[in-house]
């Protein structure tokens, strides 16, 4: 077996003890005679793993009592749909754009209503986190929509925007439990699970449960009412059970590995191994403002786009995968997860020491 230093930004790496344990429960989970993959959504046994699974994560990230936590599909790209669906009584909502994400999102609420951008960071390719302060946010909107960690350009929001009152809406795909978050400053906060979480399938989303109301805009598809699958924790059709099965894996493992206090630290440790190289190479370089930094994407280039490709190269058959930039971005992307371990990055620093002196 080979396993490689797997840098995806999503689908990504996960925990090899998660793999494991999912390998040996394969053909009997438990004594139960089968996978989880073949039971019932609404048998004893997987009500018990979906259960445990929210219960986790509660302890995991202090989830307030008035929030709830559901498990839904249709990726976090269906959600840019649910929030307006579900949350734009007055129809008119701000969103700050800081990313190909976080305009997607902004794209998707104009359908419904008045999506207003009251900050973005185009002018320089998204490479910073606009200064959210005093945004142009009017009592008539609904709330305020931010996606916190740009997953594409690497940036981060370090501090969260004064709202002046509104509800905050974030996406925290890229960065779902990579440090302790306080629930109770945003109304709702979600992510797809397979950047950081899980494999690919799911959605998470803590929902304040004000905001769970019969009160949608007319047309909104049953399954896309939260209160629909409040009501039926999650369970009103087939949830993805398998994708549920792993992240509560992971919930274990991370709260086994000390919680997201020391999850904190550890990517805090690990991401500056590399931003310090960045800062210090002579051929490679970052491509955010410091002060935003991600640390969870890490963007970077030589400025050469043959000499970017040709380390891409390199560095996949010395066994580092999926360092190519997004496709709309170009130069490499190291995504550095919660399950990519210390010497994963490491072992790429020493690799792009050795590259650049062979390419001075
Ligand atoms: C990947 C990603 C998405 C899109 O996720 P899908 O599940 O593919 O729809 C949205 N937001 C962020 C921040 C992402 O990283």
């Amino acid at each position: 077996m080979a396993r490689v230093y797997n840098f995806s930004a999503g689908p990504a790496v996960l925990p090899e003890e998660v793999l494991k344990e999912a390998a040996e429960e394969m053909m009997d989970y438990k004594g139960s005679g089968m996978s989880v993959m073949e039971m019932s959504h609404r048998s004893k046994v997987y009500d018990n793993i979906i259960k445990e699974a929210e219960q986790d994560l509660r302890d995991l990230m202090n989830i307030p009592d008035n929030y709830k936590v559901l498990f839904l599909q249709g990726g976090a790209s269906q959600f840019f749909a649910e929030v307006p669906m579900n949350m734009m009584k007055n129809k008119k909502a701000g969103y700050i754009v800081t990313g190909q994400w976080a305009k997607k999102a902004y794209q998707e609420a104009k359908i419904y209503g008045d999506a207003v951008e009251l900050a973005s960071s185009a002018d320089k390719t998204f490479s910073y986190i606009p200064d959210c302060s005093d945004l142009p946010i009017t009592d008539d909107m609904d709330y305020v929509y931010i996606c916190e960690n740009n997953t594409i350009y690497g940036t981060k929001y370090k501090e969260l925007p004064n709202t002046k009152g509104k509800d905050l809406v974030a996406d925290v795909s890229s960065c779902f439990l990579s440090e302790p978050v306080d629930v109770s400053k945003y109304a709702v906060i979600y992510g797809g699970v397979q950047k950081n979480v899980g494999p690919a399938g799911c959605v998470i989303a803590i929902i304040r449960d004000d905001l769970i109301t019969d009160d949608v805009l007319e047309g909104t598809p049953t399954m896309l009412k939260w209160k629909t699958q409040a009501d039926n924790d999650s369970l009103y059709n087939t949830p993805p059970c398998y994708t549920i099965y792993i992240c509560g894996k992971v919930f274990k493992w991370l709260k086994k590995m000390g919680g997201l206090e020391k999850m904190k630290e550890i990517n805090e440790k690990k991401a500056k191994i590399l931003y310090d190289f960045l800062d210090e190479s002579k051929l490679f370089k970052g491509t955010v403002e410091k002060k935003d930094r991600s640390l969870m994407n890490v963007p970077f280039v030589t400025g050469d786009e043959n000499l970017d490709a040709k380390f891409v190269a390199e560095a996949k058959a010395a066994g580092f995968e999926n360092l190519k930039g997004h496709r709309t971005v170009g130069g490499m992307r190291a995504s550095i997860y919660n399950a990519m371990p210390i010497e994963g990055v490491e072992k790429l620093v020493e690799f792009m020491k050795k590259f650049e002196k062979e390419n001075a």
